[in-house]
């Protein structure tokens, strides 16, 4: 089934009061828009995925750095976005697609799953969902009662047959606040299907600090330094003749960065998860455990809001290696690198780090229960 996925990000953000647009704006820990991209690239049914962007926030996409995506810069209104979106897939021989609203995060697996099975038997499929409040219409001055069983309020995503929405778009003079409008303008049938009440739109800065709640933690670990060794730190191999002592490849960094999210998330410590006394994590790369921790903490639906780390060691000077690490923890840790702050410390050549026999490390974690 050729389907694609268009997700519209460019508004101008105007009922938004912040200097960082709406889409690209930390929601439950990572940009808005982020949500929508990660929830349909894990579907793994759609052929092409597209984003359309206002054309004044390219930096702030090229920042998320998304990988296998067109990204393509809107038009002045959102059909206009709308139809560069489907323009953009004219050769690609998509039968269907489903066009997004980047404001709406929390759309379910489930739900693409009903739009894709409607779709094959509709033209264009709706999600809406109902009122238990009473409806009432003003009309010159005179409140008349609405039946609220024929209210219904349209979400996206929507699915379309490409080509009937195609024609339909190309009179992309029309303003549309949604492309099932399209339809119904021309007196077209549209079928609607439940939709689901937690797939709401953000529109204000209120609606995103809503309804979060913040966990810290703190890490602490420190690896005596020998000769011979190799000196991991922050996931990176840094040159060097002397190396630290462990079990694992010996990481202060991210040994501490394991612990303080460990700690956030309220489950345990490292030793806890990966014991010294199992011949399975000898000489492994701390890599691998920090990735393990992130799976399982994202299972219980935790994800890191920030981490601050001190690295405190007389050599080498971390300056050099800031950028490397920050990049190598935010991958692991599905986050951005400017949520990671990482700060070099030394002794004043005090004490055994000061006479480089030991390397430490620090870190507090933030978390965010995303329910
Ligand atoms: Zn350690």
């Amino acid at each position: 089934m050729n389907i694609s996925f268009i997700i519209l990000a460019g508004g101008e953000s105007k009922r938004f009061n912040s200097k960082t647009p709406k889409p690209y704006h930390l929601y439950k820990g990572k940009p808005l828009l982020m949500h929508s991209i990660d929830r349909v690239k894990s579907y793994k049914k759609f052929k092409k995925i597209v984003i359309v962007v206002h054309k004044n926030h390219t930096k702030f996409i090229k920042k998320l750095k998304i990988p296998n995506i067109k990204i393509i810069k809107g038009g002045r209104t959102r059909a206009e976005s709308a139809f560069k979106g489907l323009n953009s897939l004219k050769n690609s021989n998509t039968k269907y697609v489903m066009i997004h609203d980047a404001a709406r995060p929390n759309f379910s697996l489930k739900l693409l799953n009903k739009l894709k099975k409607e779709i094959q038997f509709n033209n264009c499929v709706v999600p809406a969902i109902q009122t238990a409040d009473s409806v009432k219409q003003k009309i010159k001055g005179k409140v008349k009662n609405l039946k609220r069983e024929n209210i219904f309020f349209m979400q996206t995503p929507q699915a379309f047959n490409y080509n009937e929405l195609f024609k339909l778009q190309k009179n992309k003079s029309l303003e549309v606040t949604d492309d099932a409008n399209l339809f119904v303008e021309a007196g077209k049938k549209i079928k609607i299907i439940k939709g689901e009440l937690e797939n709401k739109k953000i529109t204000i800065n209120s609606d995103i600090k809503s309804n979060v709640s913040i966990k810290y933690g703190l890490g602490f670990d420190v690896h005596r330094l020998v000769p011979n060794k190799k000196l991991y730190l922050g996931g990176i191999k840094i040159p060097s003749k002397i190396g630290t002592l462990g079990h694992s490849d010996g990481d202060p960094v991210l040994h501490a960065v394991i612990d303080a999210v460990l700690g956030a998330c309220g489950m345990g410590d490292i030793g806890k998860k990966f014991s010294d006394k199992s011949k399975k994590f000898e000489n492994i790369r701390s890599t691998i455990l920090l990735d393990k921790v992130i799976d399982q903490i994202r299972l219980k639906g935790f994800i890191i809001n920030n981490l601050d780390i001190n690295i405190i060691t007389e050599k080498p000077k971390i300056q050099k290696y800031n950028k490397k690490i920050a990049n190598c923890i935010s991958r692991i840790c599905k986050i951005l690198p400017s949520q990671i702050n990482i700060k070099g410390k030394t002794t004043e050549k005090l004490g055994v780090i000061g006479k480089e026999k030991a390397i430490a490390c620090e870190v507090i974690a933030s978390v965010i229960k995303n329910d």
